[in-house]
């Protein structure tokens, strides 16, 4: 099959995605591999990673990112760190499990830190490297009965500016994607858990909560975000550091 130039972009280039067996992870582990990246498929899902990797000629890395002792003296020989991994819990702060609390900012905030941590010396010793973190518009605003989740991903804003302050010198960028309401399982799961603290069906959820906020009607598909992460792994995002892209069909502009 003939690639156009764009499809070969990342070539040469090994890409670590975690939570890469669905979701987002998923489509952004296609749109690296259809840029010509070597794909390493990283989550707790072992069977799904290795679903992934072999779809796409791939590595899986059977992995729990809770298990922080695991990561703290990893080294990790990859050009593109995708930090995706991720869940969600609803409830009132009061309501709130402590634990839940510290399970969600491990996942999605301390285990992008260790892994960074681990892949920055290969980057720098190559003078090249692309860091995407999946955060989410809760990267950017708040949301009630989302506590941990919003705090976990207004650090991950914070990582990653501060990522991109200490990488320019060194070729490496470190840019946020930040979606509204995708079409995934986790979202399935939230529009049940939604459903019960406000005490509405769950059709309600959908209709007046997620896309009553959306100002385009519609939720977000994967595949697009996918791209997006691509993209600014690419070339054409060379001189993009430290920014946010949403992708929120105008949740933020609201
Ligand atoms: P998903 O549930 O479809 O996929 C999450 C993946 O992470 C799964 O494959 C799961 O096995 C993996 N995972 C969970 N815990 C893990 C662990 N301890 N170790 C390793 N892997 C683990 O979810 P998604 O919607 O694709 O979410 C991916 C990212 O996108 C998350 O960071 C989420 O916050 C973010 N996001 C999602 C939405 C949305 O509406 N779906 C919106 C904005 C941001």
């Amino acid at each position: 099959m003939s690639q156009t130039p764009q499809q070969q972009d990342l070539e040469g280039r090994t890409a670590l995605v975690t939570g890469g067996a669905s979701g987002i992870g998923l489509a952004a582990a296609r749109a690296l591999a259809g840029s010509g990246a070597h794909v390493v498929v990283a989550d707790v899902d072992e069977a799904g990673a290795q679903r992934v990797a072999d779809e796409l000629g791939g590595r899986a890395w059977a992995v729990d990112l809770l298990d922080t002792a695991a990561l703290a003296d990893l080294s990790l020989e990859v050009d593109v760190l995708v930090n995706n991994a991720g869940i969600q819990k609803v409830a009132p702060i009061q309501e709130f499990d402590p634990a839940d609390f510290h399970r969600i900012l491990v996942l999605m905030l301390e285990s992008p830190f260790l892994l960074v941590r681990a892949a920055l010396p290969h980057m720098y010793e190559r003078g090249w490297g692309r860091v995407v973190n999946v955060s989410s518009v809760h990267g950017l605003r708040a949301s009630p009965y989302k506590s941990a989740y919003v705090s976990a991903k207004h650090g991950l804003e914070g990582l990653s500016k501060t990522i991109a302050m200490e990488g320019a010198a060194h070729g490496v960028t470190s840019n946020c994607v930040n979606p509204g309401y995708v079409r995934t399982p986790l979202v399935e799961k939230q529009v049940a858990d939604q459903a019960k603290v406000h005490g509405i069906p769950e059709s309600e959820v959908v209709e007046r909560i997620m896309l009553g906020e959306t100002p385009i009607k519609k939720l977000v598909d994967p595949e697009d975000v996918g791209s997006l992460v691509a993209w600014l792994a690419g070339p054409h995002a060379a001189m993009v550091t430290g920014a946010s892209y949403t992708m929120d069909g105008g949740w933020t502009a609201r």
